[in-house]
Parts: structure tokens; sequence; C-alpha cells
């Protein structure tokens, strides 16, 4: 099995306030420290399962947060500004095919507009809410379109118990592990992080071992894809509808349909990051 880890920071055990998660705060390395706990834990579970390759995806913020030298020797590592953010290194061969048999999102979290989720948004503070085919989603639904997109389920998602309820909604079949109990949007109740990782390392075999039984099935969605966002405020929705193929249907919403999944999820990371661009 080759397995494929997407690792955000927001849903890991013990952070539960916004400050930590961001590279100049003085307790960024301890909640580094913490991201790197989960994510050894998912690559052990995974390698338990049945993984022969692992590639993880730092997927938060400037996405170089992990401490490679701290990291499953076991997993390679891909880190950086990358054009495909939270997907990135999963994209198929020239030849078609998946490159990956099974996904694993750790450290997630709850949908931007959550009433209650810890640290709850969608890529960015500018959303308020996104949707896809009407319905809000989160991170792990949008990466899951892309991925589906690409041949590849995901097999677990990580995060506070808000994520854990939300996400059957659309990954009904997916793993779900609970690190910690959400307060409301800065606040959250953790398990210890060796109890963490335990949940996430029985989480990951589990998954892996699934998906190896066919029992884990690529989110397929339309066509067509409709992507749309709210943002807080109207200009942001100006600039998110510069681009071209958006329409604007609100006073603060945007809209984007296309029959390739992948082409919604190029407007939808670029709707986002056109409106953090000019403030959002
Ligand atoms: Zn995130």
């Amino acid at each position: 099995m080759r397995v494929y880890i997407s690792v955000d920071m927001e849903g890991i055990g013990g952070i539960s306030h916004p400050a930590p998660t961001g590279s100049k705060d003085p307790k960024y390395p301890a909640a580094v420290d913490l991201m790197v706990a989960e994510t050894n834990a998912a690559i052990e579970g995974a390698l338990a399962g049945g993984a022969r390759s692992v590639l993880v995806n730092d997927s938060h913020g400037g996405m170089y947060n992990l401490k490679p030298a701290d990291v499953h020797r076991e997993a390679t590592v891909l880190q950086g500004q990358k054009a495909w953010s939270m997907v990135a290194g999963a994209q198929p061969g020239p030849d078609g095919a998946p490159s990956f048999d099974v996904a694993l999102f750790v450290g997630y979290h709850a949908r931007a507009g959550h009433p209650r989720g810890t640290i709850a948004h969608t890529y960015s503070g500018a959303p308020v809410e996104s949707r896809l085919d009407g319905r809000p989603t989160g991170e792990y639904g949008l990466n899951a379109l892309a991925l589906g997109a690409w041949g590849i389920p995901v097999g677990l998602v990580t995060g506070d118990d808000a994520l854990a309820e939300e996400v059957p909604n659309w990954l009904p079949w997916t793993e779900r592990v609970v690190v910690k109990t959400a307060d409301g949007g800065h606040s959250a109740a953790s398990v210890h992080p060796s109890v963490a990782a335990e949940r996430v390392r029985a989480g990951a075999k589990r998954a892996v071992q699934r998906a190896a039984l066919g029992e884990m099935l690529p989110l397929l969605v339309g066509p067509p894809v409709v992507v749309e966002i709210d943002f807080g405020q109207g200009f942001l929705a100006d600039h998110a509808g510069i681009l071209p193929g958006v329409e604007r249907v609100g006073d603060r919403t945007v809209r984007f349909a296309a029959d390739d999944p992948l082409l919604a999820f190029r407007a939808f990371l670029a709707m986002n990051r056109l409106a953090v661009a000019v403030g959002g």
C-alpha cells in the first residue's frame, strides 16, 4: 500500500487556540512537537497496516513546520510553498494511474462557520462558509474532492469531535479519530499527547487495512461540481470574483461550476488566495 498523509496543525491534540499555530508565537515550537508526534503515530500505524511507502505533505501555514530529522525515517516529507497546497504530491503519474492507494488526514479541523469546532476555518480566515454542491464542507471535503479525482480515497481523518461529527456527511466510510473535544472556536479539552498518538496510530492502521480491502471510496461529486464561498466582507468577494468563470451570486458570495472536479478545486484555491492577497 502506498500511503499519502496530509498533516495540518489546528486539529492536533493539545492545540486549542490559533496563536501557537503561527510560526512567530513563542509556543509554536511546542505545537510543532505535538504535530510531529501525531504525524509519526500515523506513519507507524500506516506501516503496521501494510504501507510500503509513505509520503507526508506538511499542510499547515507556510508548509514547512515539521522538523525533518524528527519525522519517522520510513517516510518522505514534502514541504514548502506548493501550488497544490494540502494535496500536493498526490497527483497521478504520466500514465494517469493513482499515485497512492489511500490518503490520511491528520490534525484536520472543522469547516469555516462551524458553530463550535476548534479553530474552524477553510484554507484561510477569509471564507465564512464554503459549500460543495450546495452543502457546507471544509478542507477535508475539498481536499477529498481533488484526491478523489486522482483516484485516491480518504481513509482517516483526525481532529476534534466537531470534525468527527461532520466528516460522515461527505466521507461516510472514513475512519475518524478524536484527540480533543471542542469547547468553542478558541478552546478544546485534549487527551494526553501519548493517548492521542495511540488513537492516531490505531486509526491509521485500521484505515490502511480497510483500504486494502477496498472499503474506502474516492469522493465523487457531480458533474457539475459547484463550489461557493461566502466571505465576511463584500470586497473579498469582489476580488475572488475577478477570476475567470467565477460568478458573483450574492452580497458576499462567489460561485464556480465545472464538470471537472479539479477545475472546481483549483478555482476554490485561487478564490481563497485572491481574498487573502487583499487582506482577507
Ligand atoms: Zn487547516
